[in-house]
């Protein structure tokens, strides 16, 4: 017997078709570089992504052709997202954090044709544009200044292209429409290609109300950036259900984001931990300087994940009526794979079970697959105790690396991608990170998490920031340093960082040998390229 349903592949083009033909007036608001607004309406995305899918194809673009974006937050990424594979190409995000070594080395590994890239991001690209030769370089004009001689001004190039004069590509659902590199904290970057049935799968599960829970009435706030991990999939969500979006551009500064809460307040926003650290302590600065400067928007919602998500943090934002919504995953998981939400069998919990969860990784999305394999390759029980590699395998979950063989340190024979990252789930299955394989501290062989330290260290009421890492000893292999940034004017002496921790963590479970041998305090704790703590910089200060 044979299913009856039509054989139609999943697509974006479906998607942008249908916001151009429901949603023509919903907003697309973008925060301009003088940091005024602009407003954008979907028939205006509609139509301008249509009309840079007949440039590129007019100027060349073949199937399967990568377009190279450098660029922030704003609608003419967007039109990007949907206009390169409009035209038939795959739409590569260049992480514009990178060194401009790595990003000439990504571009000639993609074998970028074309880049798209933001006027006040020239400067950048030009750092690298020796390394690799782009046919042709499009240049937004973001900051509304002409565009310098010598490249293509691409708002010229979409005046000039007929919205209705391309073609679509006659397509297979699995063909691809973006890449975006890993951030290489762990060697080369590493491309991971998403197919369109990866990307709509993704944003359905992204969309269901144990997620980000979209509806049509949502305001969203992409602070994770355009090009990480596609920001977590949500711009595709947004034009599916043509929800109004606030773009931030290049101002990601705390007292930036609280003031364009103020103007659009969004429902639901999206980013790093660290992005959220930095908001919530201004707000409270504010608060004794400026009372009433700032409201964080009531009942906003916010999903927050790439890195661990403190419970102290969740607590924080509650307090202002704001639902922090813990995701994990990782740019090869498109990234969503487990999300923190209440389950039912929670709902009569107390509040210190929900936040106690709401602290942990979360439970496997529907379509992801997730097991912990133990150090021998066994099956870890979930007993919340059990610790070992995360490895996950479902549809949207890359099998391999763009020109790499697939190899063992990454997949495993029965085809699960293995993570890196180590964790605990437990009967319920929530997991549990506990630490990056390679951020684990080994002490006289037991292992002890810099997770969990730093989460323990930040829940101190004077400590803005933490950050743990091992540190070789000659007796028991390695030790853990906490770094520590304390929130302005309440600073403890370093002669009592011992005398003020040591009891904290004790209270909070931690046994002697797995308490920090030393602190230190820093200024701020460094920043990947992607925002996130950076133990690689952290460790080349403090380790000799
Ligand atoms: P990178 O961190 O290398 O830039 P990704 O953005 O793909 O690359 O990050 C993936 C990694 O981020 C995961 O493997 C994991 O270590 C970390 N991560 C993501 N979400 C969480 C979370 N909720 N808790 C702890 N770690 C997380």
């Amino acid at each position: 017997m044979q299913s009856t349903m039509m054989d139609v592949p999943l697509s974006l083009n479906h998607l942008l078709e249908r916001a151009g033909r429901l949603f023509g007036a919903n907003e697309i608001v973008t925060r301009r570089l003088d940091k005024s607004l602009v407003t954008h309406r979907y028939a205006d995305f509609h139509r301008r992504s249509r009309a840079l899918a007949s440039a590129l194809q007019r100027l060349g673009l073949g199937k399967g052709d990568r377009v190279a974006t450098l660029s922030w937050n704003h609608h003419a990424h967007l039109e990007c997202y949907f206009g390169i594979p409009a035209a038939g190409g795959v739409m590569h995000t260049l992480n514009l954090r990178l060194s401009p070594d790595e990003l000439g080395w990504i571009a000639g590994d993609a074998e970028d044709r074309y880049l798209i890239v933001d006027d006040v991001l020239l400067p950048l690209y030009e750092k690298f544009a020796a390394m690799h030769r782009f046919e042709k370089v499009i240049v937004f004009p973001y900051s509304g200044a002409p565009v310098p001689a010598g490249y293509v001004d691409y708002e010229q190039l979409l005046a000039d292209a007929d919205p209705d004069g391309h073609v679509y590509a006659d397509h297979d659902e699995h063909d691809p429409v973006a890449m975006c590199y890993t951030s290489g904290t762990t060697g080369r970057s590493k491309g991971v290609v998403y197919s369109h049935r990866s990307t709509i799968l993704h944003m359905l599960v992204g969309c269901m109300p144990d997620c980000w829970g979209l509806k049509a009435t949502d305001v969203v706030l992409p602070v994770t950036p355009m090009f990480h991990a596609n920001s977590w999939g949500v711009p595709y969500a947004a034009v599916a259900l043509g929800v109004k979006l606030v773009l931030p551009g290049p101002h990601l500064h705390p007292e930036d984001l609280l003031d364009l809460m103020q103007e659009v307040p969004p429902t639901l926003a999206l980013g790093v931990p660290t992005i959220w650290m930095g908001l919530i302590q201004a707000l409270d600065a504010s608060q004794q300087t400026r009372p009433g400067r700032w409201k964080l928007p009531p009942g906003m919602r916010s999903l927050v994940g790439g890195a661990a998500v403190p419970e102290s943090l969740i607590r924080a934002f509650a307090k202002h009526d704001v639902w922090i919504l813990q995701g994990w995953g990782m740019t090869e998981t498109s990234p969503l794979a487990t999300v923190s939400y209440q389950r039912n069998e929670l709902r009569d919990a107390g509040d210190d079970e929900r936040f106690r969860r709401l602290a942990m990784a979360g439970v496997p999305v529907p379509l992801v697959d997730v097991r912990i394999r133990d150090v021998d390759g066994r099956d870890a029980p979930w007993d919340g105790e059990a610790m070992g590699e995360i490895q996950v395998r479902g549809p949207f979950i890359t099998g391999s690396y763009h020109r790499l063989p697939v190899s063992p340190d990454k997949f495993t024979d029965d085809g699960w991608l293995r993570t890196g990252d180590v964790a605990t789930m437990d009967e319920l299955g929530f997991v549990r990170i506990t630490d990056r394989t390679k951020d684990l501290i080994k002490s006289g062989g037991e292992w002890i998490s810099s997770v969990d330290l730093e989460n323990a260290l930040m829940a101190h009421p004077a400590v803005a920031e933490a950050a743990v890492i091992a540190i070789p000893d000659p007796k028991w292999s390695e030790r853990p340093l906490a770094c520590v940034v304390f929130k302005p004017g309440q600073a403890i002496a370093a002669s009592e960082l011992e005398a003020t921790f040591g009891p904290l963590l004790t209270k909070q479970g931690f046994a002697k040998w797995q308490l920090p041998d030393r602190y230190e305090v820093i200024d701020a704790v460094p920043r990947t390229s992607t925002g996130k703590f950076s133990k690689l910089k952290l460790r080349e200060r403090f380790v000799r």
